[in-house]
């Protein structure tokens, strides 16, 4: 017996206008993409709905069928793609969208996950850098965002803890590179060997506002 299974799943995502891509980072009173750092004005993105073909499954013994399975689904998949063009956003999202399976989109979640917990662990266990504590990151005071009417970039940054201020306490990153919007992230890395002889490293990332040295964001992995 021959079965033929299109799944269409049904999304509704926030997408950014900039990459496409579906991953924001909410912070206080603005959405972050994690693709490409753009930033946007909460409530300023429109929720889309997205639909995503998962990859195809048939079962059945193979031979004969098998073409006729094939034939079947590309019968399936032009008619599916035709009644699909009238209410789906597929070119809304545009050409860089992250995600064009479902399997994708469960493999991107997964690695959400792992990320999450990574972070966790980093957080918990800052103290063995000698320098940082958990504490201490939690204590440092991220920027509330001031936008100008039209504008998704924040005009002004107030609020926040100065960069130069965690400097003195924490010394000098790593490195610094650019992370857009007039703000550059400054990297912090560790590395040790626990009780047990087991290696760690735990990085810190802190992103500032060049223009006033105000700290815009924080992360912490392990
Ligand atoms: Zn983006």
């Amino acid at each position: 017996m021959k079965q033929l299974l299109i799944k269409i799943k049904k999304y509704s995502e926030l997408v950014c206008e900039s990459c496409g891509g579906h991953d924001f980072r909410e912070q206080e009173d603005y959405l972050e993409c994690e693709n490409c750092h753009s930033i946007y004005k909460k409530n300023s993105l429109q929720k889309r709905t997205i639909y995503r073909q998962s990859v195809i499954r048939w079962s059945g013994l193979v031979g004969v069928f098998l073409l006729m399975s094939l034939l079947g689904f590309f019968f399936i998949f032009y008619s599916t793609k035709g009644t699909q063009a009238s209410k789906v956003s597929y070119s809304d999202v545009g050409p860089g969208k992250p995600y064009k399976t479902v399997k994708e989109k469960e493999a991107s979640d997964r690695l959400s996950a792992e990320i999450e917990a990574d972070a966790k662990w980093g957080l918990e266990h800052l103290d063995l850098t000698g320098v940082w504590t958990t504490y201490y990151f939690n204590s440092i005071q991220v920027t509330t965002a001031q936008f100008s009417d039209k504008a998704n970039s924040p005009t002004t940054y107030t609020n926040g803890m100065l960069f130069s201020e965690l400097v003195k306490k924490v010394g000098k990153p790593k490195s610094e590179e650019d992370y857009g919007n007039g703000r550059n992230q400054a990297d912090f890395f560790y590395h040790g060997t626990d009780k047990k002889g087991g290696k760690w490293t735990i990085a810190v990332f802190i992103v500032y506002d060049v223009k006033s040295g105000m700290i815009t964001g924080k992360d912490v992995m392990g």
